[in-house]
């Protein structure tokens, strides 16, 4: 099963929530983890088994990252806020380094967010 990690800045988990439930039957073939706040919400809306990590500002994209460096992780969708800026921008910095580092398959829109799940459950 491929291992998934969902994240979604605040303005961006709306949409978040809409591609997983659209995409819900693929997602299930996943083994899902997400941030915090973004896994709550996920679970409250769908169906899904996921494993939550910490909030974003409070490490979560770090643990991601972590997994990305062990490489025990598949993909990631990371629908970012491209108009505000994060607290913890340097740790979202580090995430998507080290998804280039390892050639992590990293969507961070919803149009590759398509590809990327539709791509890890062929
Ligand atoms: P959250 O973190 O899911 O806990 O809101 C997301 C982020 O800000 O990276």
């Amino acid at each position: 099963m491929p291992r998934v990690a969902l994240i979604a800045h605040d303005e961006k988990k709306p949409d978040l929530i809409e591609f997983v439930q659209d995409n819900e039957d693929l997602l299930d073939e996943c083994e899902l983890i997400a941030t915090g706040t973004t896994g709550k919400r996920l679970l409250e809306e769908t169906d899904l088994d996921i494993e939550r990590k910490a909030s974003g500002p409070l490490g979560g994209d770090l643990m991601i990252g972590a997994e990305v460096a062990e490489g025990i992780l598949d993909g990631i969708v990371f629908l970012r806020d491209p108009l505000q800026a994060q607290p913890h921008e340097p740790d979202i910095s580090a995430l998507l380094r080290i998804c280039d580092v390892h050639e992590t398959p990293l969507a961070t829109n919803l149009a590759s967010a398509e590809y990327l799940v539709e791509g890890l459950a062929e």
